[in-house]
């Protein structure tokens, strides 16, 4: 199951979308908690400035009524009558630490608690009631300006400073809980640790569904494949959309059954052509045989005769399977080549001697006039048939009296080779097939075996594969009544 591409698409899917959705929930929980508590700490730092102002205030308005009770003519003035047990020489001066003690426990912010130590760290006023805060708020380095404290149920921030009134130097906390924030946050988590499996198992239903859809023509395609064997390689598979990569692909496996579809059709044809081209000649030696040992009286010549044809056609049986031998090899790749350096205007004289006896037997004249020598690299056996297969049709479909010439030279980095005869052609429609395999042109004529016409159509199929595995070509260059001209043309080195 975990090893279709179905799990594993979705497998990917999610583990992306995990790491995704778990690294956008952590960057926005360290953002909100990092924003919280710079805004914390700004409020802290704007209450205690503008405390700091206050006592700066307060210290100023301490000097201006100190400076009021040592002038008697103001307080004459200003306190005639309230003041009377007081003797005008001792006025009373309210201490800085009073006015900062006053001016703390007048202070009225919601959640916000604060402190004042003198210089030897004595409380001077607080409005905070946790023992736990005060205790640690004394014990605080002087250095920290914002610092994480423990009380006794929760957790303060706090914000420290130093001032100077009167010259002497005083220290204001700022405290603050941080359970609001604590709850916020803790919130965001579990807000978080629902939405995140949530959104997962959202992910990968969702990933798994896209992924089986998309992969939908190609469970359809592989169904349809298995169902397709050789008895219905016509069928194709369906293209559902012909521009997407499995339309594409679609188009490949169906051109890739075309092509199959074509090779097994060429090889039943070939298959059913060599059965059929075999039984013939097998029929006449079974039938010649059975006559022969039928009759019991036979003349020596009567045998002979019997002979004579089996003879003549256990040769032709033995030229087919030959031919079908060389075909299957070349056909299944086991027909290498052996490319050596040879002559060819040697393997042509060859040729012509081989096919002397043949053209005599049908008064037909061989021209051919030696060439320059003419080195390539070639299977030599290989070109021997190509040269062979085109003298001997050159022979076998020319006029009694005929003539045959073959005519060689050499182009740039090519050899080429002209076989023409005065036969009596091809017809037009038989031109373009008579490379086919066991393609005849006038099948009653070729099987009509009096004057050694008994093709069976493959002579010139393995002459134009032994030009195509020489980087060759073997072509009809013409054929009307006058007669026939086949061209070939080899190339002298092979690189
Ligand atoms: P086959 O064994 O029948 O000769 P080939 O493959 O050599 O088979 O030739 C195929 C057919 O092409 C022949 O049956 C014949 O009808 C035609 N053909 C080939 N060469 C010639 C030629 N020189 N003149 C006329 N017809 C030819």
């Amino acid at each position: 199951m975990l090893n279709s591409i179905r799990a594993q698409l979705t497998l990917w899917y999610m583990g992306i979308m995990a790491l995704v959705i778990i690294a956008s929930a952590a960057a926005i929980y360290l953002l909100v908690a990092r924003n919280l508590s710079r805004t914390v700490d700004e409020n802290l730092t704007e209450i205690g400035q503008s405390i700091e102002a206050n006592l700066h205030n307060e210290e100023a308005d301490l000097v201006a009524e100190r400076l009021m009770l040592l002038d008697p003519n103001s307080k004459e003035r200003d306190e005639p009558e309230e003041d009377e047990q007081k003797k005008p020489n001792e006025p009373e001066f309210q201490t800085i630490e009073d006015a900062i003690s006053e001016e703390i426990s007048d202070l009225r912010f919601r959640a916000y608690g604060f402190t004042v130590l003198d210089q030897n760290g004595k409380l001077i006023a607080a409005t905070v009631a946790d023992i736990k805060l005060l205790d640690a708020l004394e014990k605080l380095p002087e250095t920290s300006s914002f610092a994480d404290v423990a009380g006794v149920d929760t957790v303060f921030r706090v914000h420290r400073r130093t001032f100077i009134l009167e010259g002497k130097p005083f220290r204001l906390s700022v405290t603050r809980s941080t359970a609001e924030q604590t709850d916020f946050l803790s919130s965001l988590r579990k807000v978080f640790s629902i939405s995140i499996p949530v959104a997962l198992l959202l992910t990968g239903l969702s990933g798994y569904f896209l992924v089986r859809r998309s992969l939908a023509p190609v469970v359809s395609m592989s169904e349809q494949a298995a169902k397709i064997g050789s008895s219905n390689l016509n069928e194709r598979l369906p293209v559902k959309k012909e521009n997407d990569e499995l339309g594409e692909l679609a188009h490949a496996f169906n051109a890739l059954l075309s092509r199959l579809e074509s090779s097994f059709e060429q090889q039943k044809r070939f298959m059913a052509d060599a059965s059929h081209e075999l039984r013939t000649p097998l029929a006449i030696v079974r039938g010649e045989a059975e006559v022969a040992l039928l009759k019991e009286d036979r003349t020596a010549d009567e045998y002979r005769e019997s002979l004579s044809i089996v003879h003549d056609e256990s040769r032709r049986l033995s030229k087919i399977v030959e031919d079908l031998f060389i075909l299957a090899r070349a056909d299944s790749g086991q027909l290498k080549p052996q490319f050596e350096p040879v002559y060819l205007d040697e393997i042509l004289a060859e040729c012509v001697r081989a096919v002397a006896t043949l053209a005599e037997k049908r008064d037909i004249t061989i021209e051919f006039l030696p060439a320059a020598e003419m080195p390539i690299i070639c299977d030599e056996m290989l070109l021997h048939r190509l040269f062979l297969n085109l003298l001997d049709n050159a022979i076998k479909y020319n006029r009694e009296g005929g003539t045959v010439s073959i005519a060689a030279e050499s182009a740039e980095n090519n050899y080429a080779v002209t076989v023409s005869d005065t036969g009596l052609g091809i017809a037009s429609e038989d031109k373009a097939r008579i490379f086919d395999r066991f393609y005849r042109a006038d099948k009653a004529r070729s099987r009509d075996n009096t004057n050694g016409k008994h093709g069976v159509g493959l002579g010139l199929a393995i002459a134009a594969w032994i030009a195509y595995v020489h980087s060759g070509t073997l072509r009809l260059a013409r054929s009307d009544s006058e007669g026939s001209q086949f061209f070939i043309e080899l190339p002298i080195n092979r690189s």
